[in-house]
């Protein structure tokens, strides 16, 4: 199956700057775009002898910043009028203010992405576009701080996580992700980054509403779809966040802490393998995540972790903060 990590030679984007057709390109080439929709079982997942040890020695630090104490937006996109909607927006708020003061910064820690996060606040903006291409959803950013909805990124550890309605998909050449469409499919969420009018990067995640319609048609009932159908549409969306989250704090710019050999970022190379954390008596399903420090110590028989009591260590110092 097509992944969204495939180079880009869209003729759409062709016409940007080739500075930041550069940037696109090597995103694209180091994976930074999507949550894959096949579901590649960690080795820790499977009830494997050493021989089913596949550490990633390539996954490492290049350089590039991070996001050093991230704060969390939350951009609920389109129609959530309904009860049903309101409670599960209610919800992912909770989510995610429980998520960034979770144990789970414990495992992030250690990419120099600090031991907590503060959620910052949360809003509802209108659209109507259903079929959002990347440069709708920098117009949809760009227009929501301007008209003072959602906060400018003057402090770049601000990060937005856009949840979509039912109703509303991506689909966008230049990065390779169509998610709940009509058809196509390939991707249940990503991240990126774009510079606001005001020069600041505005780094983002896409999560779209992953109701049963837009499950079925990705997953095709395929045994393999990293999503579960038996999970509810709140856990699939809280497992999805945590993945993307994970990815926009320590590989922001598609320059810091990725897997050399394919691209993969943390939150790729445990796809599709869901944990819950419980905070505050409130249990939520999240994505297990890539710890190579586990990975090291283990020889690659734990790479994919629940959260430790203690934040782990940074791995490198001075890592470069966005
Ligand atoms: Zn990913």
């Amino acid at each position: 199956m097509k992944t969204v990590s495939e180079a880009d030679s869209s003729a759409e984007s062709k016409l940007l700057d080739p500075k930041r057709q550069e940037v696109i390109d090597n995103r694209a080439k180091r994976g930074v775009t999507g949550e894959r929709v096949e579901f590649k079982p960690p080795p820790d997942a499977r009830a494997a002898a050493p021989g089913g040890a596949d550490p990633h020695p390539g996954f490492s630090y290049h350089g590039g910043p991070v996001v050093a104490s991230p704060r969390v937006f939350a951009l609920f996109l389109g129609d959530w009028t309904s009860t049903a909607n309101q409670a599960r927006a209610t919800r992912l708020i909770q989510y995610l203010t429980d998520l960034v003061g979770s144990t789970y910064m414990n495992i992030l820690s250690q990419y120099g992405c600090g031991s907590s996060g503060t959620f910052i606040g949360s809003a509802f903006v209108a659209n109507t576009n259903h079929n959002l291409r990347e440069k709708d959803i920098h117009h949809i950013l760009q227009s929501a701080i301007n008209s003072n909805a959602i906060p400018e990124p003057t402090n770049h550890n601000n990060v937005y996580i856009v949840f979509l309605d039912d109703g509303t998909g991506v689909k966008d050449r230049g990065l390779k992700v169509v998610m709940c469409e009509a058809k196509s499919d390939n991707a249940f969420g990503y991240h990126n980054v774009f510079t606001t009018a005001a020069n600041n990067p505005c780094n983002y995640a896409m999560i779209p509403g992953l109701s049963d319609l837009c499950l079925n048609e990705t997953c095709k009932g395929s045994p393999t779809c990293s999503l579960n159908a038996n999970e509810t549409q709140e856990q699939r969306q809280t497992q999805v966040a945590s993945h993307e989250f994970s990815e926009m704090i320590s590989n922001p710019k598609g320059d810091a802490w990725f897997d050399d050999s394919d691209g993969e970022e943390n939150g790729d190379l445990c796809n599709g393998l869901s944990g819950s954390i419980t905070v505050n008596g409130r249990t939520w399903t999240v994505q297990r995540m890539y710890s190579k420090a586990d990975d090291v110590s283990s020889n690659g028989n734990n790479i994919c972790v629940l959260p430790p009591t203690h934040p782990i260590p940074p791995l490198v110092p001075n890592v470069a903060r966005l």
